[in-house]
């Protein structure tokens, strides 16, 4: 049985300490003025789009969806102006380089990400992930705004791409918030949630994933545990 590995990027696999984040509220600002007031939400396991509306909630979500390619544009733009930020202090989390080389002699990976597409290529870039990842067969943030509806995307693409199915428990969902784990089980997938985002272990726990690991440390454990 081959298995799809969908993996979360943000508090997953990476960190960008903040640069990321930023950029979104600094393109935002770009694209709305001065005069808008931006509100402080939580990023964690939410799309950009996602995010990009709960920071305006002042503006018609019928304006926000007309001008979204412009928020999409600025933010990008920023975040390639700090390319060199990024990779200065972008950090991996512990053991994410050898659990996605152990792995890929077992599954085939992709990113399942509220990230734009652009967005998660350039983070991932930066890190020295790209090699682990098929970019084709994951989902992204702008591909639809609901993170559930990504699985299925995710799924059709990795499906294309190697010429057979992925179906129920052959995908497995990796992710630090409970919106992983949620976006997983609606859609019949395995679930493991690693706790080194803002979520923690009994916060997850709460969430009921299939595999609840501290981080991706021991890579033997997690390399069993993610196959199950
Ligand atoms: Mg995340």
């Amino acid at each position: 049985m081959e298995r799809l590995i969908l993996w979360d990027v943000d508090g997953t696999l990476l960190s960008t300490a903040g640069v990321a984040a930023e950029a979104m509220r600094a393109a935002i600002r770009e694209v709305v003025g001065s005069t808008a007031p931006l509100a402080r939400t939580t990023y964690a396991g939410k799309t950009d789009w996602q995010i990009i509306r709960e920071s305006l909630p002042t503006l018609a979500p019928t304006e926000i969806s007309a001008r979204l390619h412009e928020f999409a544009a600025a933010y990008l733009a920023r975040l390639e102006a700090q390319r060199e930020a990024l990779v200065a202090r972008s950090q991996l989390f512990p053991g994410v380089a050898a659990i996605l080389a152990a792995l890929g002699g077992a599954a085939r990976q992709a990113p399942l990400t509220g990230n734009l597409a652009a967005v998660a290529r350039l983070k991932l870039e930066c890190v020295g992930l790209l090699p682990f990842l098929d970019l084709a067969a994951g989902a992204y943030g702008d591909d639809h705004h609901h993170r559930p509806a990504l699985v299925p995307i995710a799924a059709a693409r990795a499906a294309q791409r190697y010429g057979h199915s992925f179906t129920g428990r052959q995908v497995i969902v990796v992710g630090d918030t409970p919106y992983d784990i949620d976006c997983g089980r609606a859609n019949g997938a395995r679930t493991v949630a690693v706790a080194t985002g803002p979520y923690s272990l009994a916060e997850l726990q709460a969430h009921g994933p299939d595999v609840l690991l501290p981080d991706l440390a021991d890579t033997a454990a997690t390399m069993a545990a993610v196959l199950g």
